[in-house]
């Protein structure tokens, strides 16, 4: 333990809140070096959708490494990148009718939404983005300008610009329009908002507290960028990949977006990747100028594709997916039940949490869920949402056993009080 205290930078987060050296996991389950078992409730903040060490995906691996298969490729052509390509465009992409073109850019979320930035800004020939309140899209410089929280973007040092931030849907409360403001102020060339070149948003805010927008408001924004000429960024790195019970979080609106952004459980194994989609007309890209060294994990391009033959060929998982949505929904639905006016259900599928009217209680709940054995997060501008970010492969006992020990310490700690709690 002493290395990482004395050695590893402060800007450590998650091991904060969860001190212990982890050295073995399996699907929704993590171990500690000294034998203790954890459910995993944050799965890699969603980057393991299929949970740790997938077999089938683990076994695709294996085979490629010992085959010596090409490891990294830059953007070389390789049949890694040729089949995990023809698996995502068969079992993806046709199916929904979305026609796009794939960019692979550095594997991380926030550099595919550089990208995706720098590709609007460049088709339309504006520097503007609308972005919305409470929206996360990662911390380089261009995705953290058009992030919300105050926090990401005191650490960047310089003044962030060219993004104006609209209220995204429940903002104001429910029977405010947020999307008839939006549209004032796009109309009227003095209201200060200058046309932009895109929207970003997310359909289900990961980071911002799990508020998910409604098919209508996703609809109405589609059709408000089409009136004024905007093109629509859907950022699906966190909701994506099945996370909503489909496999874009955005399918249930029946939108079809200009630009989307994937990553997190793209790879399915943990293993980095990301991925820019948009529509064809949209290539405007001269060779390199998005550049990166490492667009090319074919490892990664492995288990994406061993994930998508596996999981995506029919429907059977995404039905599986919504069975364990409802199970989880009702479980977290009881708890706040049992607390009237304490805590509300938020998010939507498998991306679920309870918000609790006193934000100084979530701190102590999660960590006494930590003693319990389950390893949970939370989130929202003043972390007041604990969030549930399981594998959706999870056994419907170890979902139930998950919710049972969060709703156990929920107990513990209003039982004892805040004020020991805080
Ligand atoms: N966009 C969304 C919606 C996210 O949730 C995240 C990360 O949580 C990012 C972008 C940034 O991804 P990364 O942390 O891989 O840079």
């Amino acid at each position: 333990m002493d290395i990482f205290k004395s050695t590893e930078s402060e800007v450590r987060v998650y091991s904060r809140a969860f001190p212990v050296i982890f050295n073995r996991a399996k699907n929704a389950h993590l171990y500690t070096e000294d034998g203790k078992e954890y459910l995993d409730f944050l799965a890699g903040a969603g980057s393991l959708n299929y949970g740790h060490n997938n077999d089938t995906l683990k076994r695709a691996l294996l085979e490629y490494i010992e085959a010596d298969g090409v490891s990294q490729g830059l953007d070389l052509f390789t049949t890694a990148k040729h089949d995990f390509m023809e698996a995502y465009k068969t079992y993806i992409l046709e199916p929904r009718g979305l026609d796009y073109k794939m960019q692979f850019t550095g594997p991380t979320g926030t550099n595919c939404v550089e990208a995706a930035l720098k590709l609007a800004r460049k088709v339309k020939g504006r520097t503007g983005i609308i972005s919305f309140t409470n929206g996360f899209h990662g911390v380089t410089m261009g995705a953290v300008a058009a992030t919300g929280n105050q926090h990401h973007r005191g650490g960047v040092g310089v003044p962030l610009s060219s993004v104006d931030f609209m209220f995204y849907d429940g903002y104001l409360g429910d029977d405010v329009d947020t999307l008839a403001i939006m549209d004032k102020v796009l109309s009227d060339n003095s209201s200060g908002i200058e046309l932009p070149a895109a929207v970003i948003v997310e359909a289900v805010q990961g980071e911002g507290g799990l508020n998910a927008a409604r098919s209508e408001w996703l609809k109405g924004l589609e059709q408000l960028c089409r009136k004024h000429d905007i093109l629509l960024i859907v950022d699906d790195i966190q909701a994506g990949n099945g996370r909503t019970g489909e496999f874009f979080s955005f399918e249930f609106a029946g939108i079809k977006p200009d630009i989307v952004t994937v990553s997190k459980s793209l790879s399915g194994y943990g293993l980095p990747m990301a991925l820019v989609l948009f529509k064809p007309e949209l290539d405007v890209w001269d060779p390199g100028e998005h550049n990166g060294t490492f667009r090319g994990n074919n490892m990664a391009f492995i288990t994406a594709r061993a994930a998508i033959e596996h999981y995506w060929k029919d429907d059977a998982f995404a039905n599986e997916v919504k069975a364990k949505s409802k199970v989880l929904g009702d479980a977290l639905q009881a708890i706040c039940d049992k607390y009237p006016g304490q805590f509300r259900l938020k998010g939507r599928g498998m991306m679920r949490g309870i918000e609790a009217r006193n934000p100084d209680l979530t701190g102590p709940i999660t960590r006494r869920a930590f003693e319990h054995g389950l390893i949970i997060e939370t989130s929202g501008p003043n972390d007041e949402v604990i969030k549930c970010l399981m594998p959706l492969t999870t056994s419907e006992d170890d979902l139930k056993k998950g919710v049972s020990l969060l709703a156990r310490s929920v107990d513990e700690i209003l039982q004892e009080g805040v004020s020991e709690a805080s």
